[in-house]
């Protein structure tokens, strides 16, 4: 036994007390994928132990990707994949503050994020973001006190704390997608108002589409969102047209010799003011053609991590065992419980019925 879970707690109590944000820092850099992290050329690819001291850790190696660190008060480390005992050094999940001495934030380049600082008009969606800002996180000799690690070496674990914070946060992952397809769908629909096609039978089939499968994301949400976000932002982009991609600057809108004149080339139905028009159609295109896509695709862990999951958690050995025993293959219990016999007397009596004609088969 450890006291892992009690210094876990103590961690949290004290976000709470002090309404920290802490970013989750679990995907390594990983380097060679079909290699462990043990046999990595250079072991930072991997978060790793380096030395054990009697007061904490050190530690080193890069995570990358992690949403939100920036703008963070702590990082939460957790592993990223099931490790092996050679990995022991890299089974490791703990808490320090984002400004502790050894860490390094290197903040990712999105498509046309630049336009955030040319004009709100051109930013698409100026309020808020699509994707939460992600960084690289470089560890270099870093110090972890013993009261913030929450797993040092015990590899034999790493399979269930990836498995169990994977299960939470693909399911959460799925409720914060249809949030985003709410207002595409609110967006698209709009537009066709817009452009005085939302009755148009294949314009109504297309929402529709995008409705029914922001309600389907169930349980494997996760998996669906890979393909469905590319699928509402294909419809949303057919609905709204090739001008998502082709509208011109703020400035040139702005442009006393040529602004009005283009402004009308994005005259929609009575009604609907060409700059509103214009701001949905930029929305959209942020939305649809940005860094929100990959993010779909690849945040949570790409598809193939989710169908390792889902096969490993499938319990098909279960299933077989069920089957069996409904066909008569295997001994069953329950139908015992139920007929309050064993099977093989009950099949025994209830063939002499038949053979005596006492049952009627239809
Ligand atoms: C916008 C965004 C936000 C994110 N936020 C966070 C965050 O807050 N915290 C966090 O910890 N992580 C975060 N991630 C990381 C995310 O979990 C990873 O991107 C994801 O796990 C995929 O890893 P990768 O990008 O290294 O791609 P790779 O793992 O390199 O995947 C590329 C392809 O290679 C395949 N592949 C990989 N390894 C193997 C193998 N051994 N054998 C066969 N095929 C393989 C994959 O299935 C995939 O098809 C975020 C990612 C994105 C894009």
């Amino acid at each position: 036994g450890t006291n892992y879970h009690e210094r876990f707690k103590n961690w949290l109590t004290e976000v709470q007390k002090n309404d920290w944000m802490p970013s989750g820092a679990m995907t390594d850099a990983r380097g060679d994928r079909s290699l462990r992290p043990h046999q990595q050329k250079n072991r930072d690819t991997y978060l790793h132990i380096k030395e054990r001291l009697d007061d904490g850790i050190i530690v080193s190696g890069v995570k990358a990707h992690i949403t939100g660190a920036i703008n963070s008060h702590e990082i939460l480390t957790m592993p990223t994949r099931t490790m092996g005992e050679e990995d022991r050094d890299f089974a490791l999940s703990f808490a320090i503050p984002s400004d502790a001495k050894g860490v390094t934030f290197v903040f990712s380049r999105q498509t046309n994020d630049t336009r955030r600082l040319d004009s709100p008009l051109d930013a698409g969606n100026p309020k808020y973001g699509i994707v939460g800002g992600e960084a690289i996180i470089l560890f270099k000799d870093v110090f972890v006190p013993w009261e913030r690690v929450f797993m040092a070496g015990e590899y034999d674990f790493s399979n269930e704390l990836v498995e169990t914070f994977a299960g939470y946060h693909r399911s959460n992952y799925g409720g914060c997608k249809v949030g985003l397809a709410d207002v595409v769908i609110g967006g698209s629909y709009w537009t066709a108002e817009a452009h005085g096609i939302s009755k148009a039978s294949h314009i109504v089939d297309k929402l529709t589409e995008m409705i029914a499968m922001a309600e389907t994301l169930a349980n494997v949400v996760k998996l669906n969102i890979t393909r469905m976000v590319y699928e509402w932002m294909r419809l949303a982009q057919d609905i709204a047209g090739g001008k998502i991609i082709t509208l011109p600057s703020e400035k040139d809108l702005e442009n006393p010799q040529i602004g009005k004149a283009i402004e009308e080339c994005f005259v929609g139905k009575e009604g609907f003011p060409i700059s509103d028009i214009i701001k949905m159609l930029r929305l959209i295109e942020n939305m649809s053609v940005g860094a929100g896509l990959p993010e779909a695709m690849h945040g949570a862990g790409s598809p193939a991590a989710q169908k390792i999951m889902i096969a490993r958690r499938s319990s098909l050995e279960r299933k077989v065992d069920l089957a069996k025993r409904v066909a008569g293959i295997k001994e069953d219990k329950d139908f015992d419980k139920i007929t309050g016999k064993d099977e093989k007397t009950y099949w025994q009596e209830t063939r002499k019925k038949i053979e005596q004609k006492m049952v009627q088969i239809f």
